[in-house]
């Protein structure tokens, strides 16, 4: 089958005879993949040096949604032919810190990456989506309404996320808030966040392509980085509500931008940076910071959410393009051209 495989050093190779992988546990699922995600995580693990870690040989691809091919005959619940969305990293259910609602910081997913504080997520350190078929844990998988399409399933991972993220903020009506980033995950954070009932919403983000985008999901003020200053001291003079940072070096930046008592948020992930935090600001204005990773059970949610139609999730996904593309979907996100691209195997 055709797959994309991370061999080290910013190099991922498309090959056509990738052996079609078979069940090897009564727990396990075969998935033929329908649409899987081209993540920044992704470019991270490409870039050179690597900004996020990633096991040499594996097939890349976790955010992705398939159909059910083949079932383990441990397996229950599920039909073959059922559309699912998959979760990447699935807590084992039954370690301390799983029965402590907190599967992100499962104790043998942990181990299994073997990189300190990184789940064993499926497309990351072990093989995932960027092919044809996927064999995946029947906790992985979420039932979805079979209406939904598949391009919009396949966001499930980073709307779980965001999801979890958003739990924590608890935007309120009336509050208002700035959203630093509009790549898929700035997106989806100003389109949920619009719909918790922000009443003013500012998005920065030096893409044009992107700021674009940002108001067709619901940001009411679209900005360049250069230009924001400027439009909060008049649109938010207090300072905001909230500050979502869905970059990743801007957290000093963040806490600048929220009034007394604000909330922060870090969600951008580069392992590479490491900010210098502006102490006396955070502390005389008392701001909280959160920190979010992945979802916390939080797929259950992102399938109600794509099955109501609410969120302008459709206009988060910018290309659908064969697996054999998968070069040129990264490359159009580097360039700043690309939102979510989605790949398609099998076509
Ligand atoms: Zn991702
Ligand atoms: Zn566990």
């Amino acid at each position: 089958m055709q797959a994309a495989i991370f061999k080290g050093e910013g190099n991922l190779v498309l090959t056509d005879n990738h052996p079609k992988p078979e069940l090897t546990a009564p727990d396990q699922v075969l998935i033929r993949v329908t649409g899987v995600g081209i993540c920044g995580t992704d470019l991270h693990i490409l870039q050179v040096p690597p900004a996020h870690p990633a096991r040499i040989g594996i097939v890349e691809g976790h955010e992705f949604t398939g159909v059910v091919e083949t079932l383990g005959e441990g397996v229950s619940g599920f039909r073959v032919g059922e559309s699912v969305l998959i979760d990447p990293h699935p807590g084992c259910g039954v370690c301390d810190e799983c029965r402590r609602q907190r599967p992100d910081r499962c104790i043998p997913l942990l181990a299994s990456s073997g990189e300190p504080g990184h789940p064993g997520t499926i497309g990351i350190f072990s093989d995932g989506a960027m092919a044809e078929y996927v064999v995946v844990p029947q906790r992985s998988l979420y039932k979805v309404d079979q209406s939904v399409p598949s391009h919009i399933a396949a966001l499930a991972e980073p709307l779980a996320c965001v999801i979890n993220a958003s739990e924590k903020l608890k935007v309120q009506p009336g509050e208002f808030v700035v959203v630093l980033g509009a790549g898929p995950i700035g997106l989806l954070f100003t389109a949920l966040l619009r719909a918790n009932g922000a009443s003013k919403l500012i998005v920065s983000e030096p893409s044009e392509y992107r700021r674009n985008a940002a108001g067709e999901v619901g940001a009411d003020i679209v900005v360049h980085p250069d230009d924001l200053a400027e439009t909060m001291a008049t649109e938010m003079p207090g300072g905001a509500d909230v500050a979502v940072e869905a970059v990743g070096p801007l957290l000093p930046l963040a806490i600048g931008l929220v009034g007394a008592g604000g909330r922060v948020l870090q969600f951008g992930h580069d392992e590479t940076v490491n900010p210098a935090v502006p102490v006396a600001d955070l502390l005389k204005k008392e701001v909280t910071i959160y920190g979010a990773f992945i979802g916390r059970y939080t797929f259950d949610t992102a399938a109600r959410i794509m099955a109501s139609g609410k969120l302008p999730l459709d206009k988060i996904v910018s290309h659908q393009l064969p697996l054999s593309k998968v070069h040129e979907g990264l490359d159009l996100l580097r360039e700043g051209k690309g939102l979510k691209i989605v790949l398609r195997p099998g076509e």
